[in-house]
């Protein structure tokens, strides 16, 4: 266990140079204050839980203090926003503070979001409020739990400093990790900008650090463009199985490493509504759920363009082409788990296309469905679970089929189906309504909801004691919430 001055820096990123990105100090906020940490992220930096709580902990992640070896820079990129190209984006309130390795040899950005205002910064502040960075912890450590890839997050630092958004809110700053923070926008930045020779740096930076294996393939870059396809496929189909809603998946706020990042008006789907759209900006509905498989190749399709210089037309469209097979394939696999199948059969797409339509014409409730269909033997949690539909004829003839199949599917006890679905169907997820509640108590002084919350989710997949409240569908004022895009 390490004390906080005890951390190894190397900084890879600042070392590629004042083209990458522009060295820039952290701002103070007033009163820096501990509101949340994790106890799991800290240990992926060797540290000891019980330096969160000191005050040199809340100075460092407020902006007080930085670690002589750490390098703060903020980096340039663009990206496509709504499917416009924006020339130039960047961190315009984060900074990347510097790459810390761990005995394990794993290196992790540490990026303080909410740091200031820095060149990118436009017509922002430079700031962040607490209430958008209580929503960015939870969402990428619950996610995690949750087994989909995404940024983590170390601790949320509150304080006094004032800052306007619809009202006067408080500044707070979340310390974001990733092993990096390398966007598809960083190398359309350097595209669009006809900077050749820094792309190909970028490129090798990347190579060379995150996909070292794709060096031994005939085509390193086009080894790598395919890995990159791969991981997004993966990823955008656990979203699709587990009801999670990017809401603004501009090209800007898609990594590199095949992992959720950048959080807004995210969301995780009460009932099920393929249509539902988090971002209440968003008019046309663009990144709506069902959406987001779309656009997840679309997005693949504006890093492709700005790969053009070092890897040929037509190999990128086949590299692009495996998304949607790779897609759907795992999406398929992972619903067969949640339905408790152990084997594959042809009609299984068509038995999770039925009952997702069952689920939207019923607005039941994604989480708790799968969850109670694993608490006893298929016959009898359809027999309970048949009152949360409208149409019972159409639920019945589901049902049936269900049936069926699990019969088909294998021999198992009830406490092996149980164990199996549970393991995979979680009981507890970061309700909009939940980080509503606790957002409330935090902005008046109240961090101990934020952190409950935070323990809950940190193992969604295990039934615990007194947690019930946290299990349960949204009361009628929080099924609706509008999230507001200003963070
Ligand atoms: P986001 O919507 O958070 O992905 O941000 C899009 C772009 O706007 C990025 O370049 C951000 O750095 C920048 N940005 C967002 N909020 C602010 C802010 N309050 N101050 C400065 N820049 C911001
Ligand atoms: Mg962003």
């Amino acid at each position: 266990m390490k004390a906080l001055d005890e951390l190894n820096f190397d900084n890879r990123f600042a070392r590629l140079g004042d083209a990458f990105s522009t060295h820039v100090l952290p701002e103070p906020l007033d009163a820096p204050r501990l509101v949340v940490a994790s106890e799991a992220a800290m240990a992926l930096l060797d540290l000891d839980p019980a330096v969160a709580e000191t005050p040199v902990f809340a100075e460092l992640f407020g902006g007080h203090k930085l670690w002589a070896e750490a390098e703060p820079r903020a980096m340039v990129y663009s990206g496509h926003q709504f499917g416009g190209y924006t020339p130039q984006l960047g961190d315009g309130r984060g900074l990347l503070l510097g790459e810390v390795y761990n005995a394990a040899g794993e290196h992790w950005d540490l990026h303080l979001k909410g740091a200031g205002m820095t060149p990118y910064s436009r017509m922002g502040d430079g700031r962040a409020v607490l209430r958008s960075s209580i929503r960015e912890f939870l969402a990428s450590e619950a996610l995690h739990a949750l087994g989909i890839p995404s940024s983590r997050a170390l601790c949320v630092i509150g304080s006094d400093t004032p800052v306007w958004r619809e009202k006067q809110e408080r500044g707070a700053m979340v310390l974001r990790m990733a092993h990096s923070h390398i966007r598809f926008g960083h190398f359309e930045y350097f595209y669009y900008t006809k900077k050749p020779e820094q792309q190909a740096l970028l490129a090798e930076h990347v190579l060379n650090l995150h996909y070292p294996e794709c060096r031994e393939q005939p085509e390193p870059y086009l080894a790598m463009f395919r890995e990159i396809v791969e991981r997004n496929a993966e990823l955008i189909a656990k979203w699709q199985a587990y009801g999670f809603c990017h809401g603004v998946m501009n090209t800007d706020n898609m990594s590199i490493l095949g992992i959720t990042f950048d959080f807004g008006p995210f969301a995780f789907l009460d009932d099920f509504d393929a249509h539902f759209i988090c971002n209440h900006s968003d008019h046309e509905g663009r990144y709506s759920f069902s959406n987001q498989v779309p656009i997840g190749q679309w997005n693949l399709s504006a890093l492709a363009q700005a790969l053009t210089p070092f890897i040929s037309v037509d190999a990128l469209k086949e590299a692009l082409g495996l998304y949607l097979p790779l897609y759907q394939a795992n999406y398929l696999d992972l619903m067969r788990r949640r339905l408790g199948l152990t084997t594959a059969e042809d009609d299984d797409q068509h038995l999770v296309e039925r009952l997702l339509k069952l689920m939207q014409n019923s607005g039941v409730d994604y989480t708790l469905f799968f969850r109670r269909l694993g608490d006893e033997s298929a016959a009898l949690a359809v027999a309970r679970l048949r009152d949360d539909f409208v149409d019972l004829a159409g639920f019945d003839a589901w049902a049936e089929q269900y049936k069926a199949r699990v019969a088909r599917d294998g021999d198992y006890s009830e406490e092996q189906r149980r164990a199996r679905m549970h393991a995979v169907n979680p009981l507890y997820i970061l309700r909009n309504y939940l980080a509503q509640n606790a957002i409330a108590a935090a902005e008046s002084g109240d961090y101990s909801e934020v952190r409950r919350l935070h323990e809950v989710l940190s193992k969604p997949f295990e039934e615990q004691a007194g947690m019930e409240q946290y299990a349960q569908r949204p009361p009628d004022w929080g099924k609706h919430l509008e999230i507001s895009c200003s963070s």
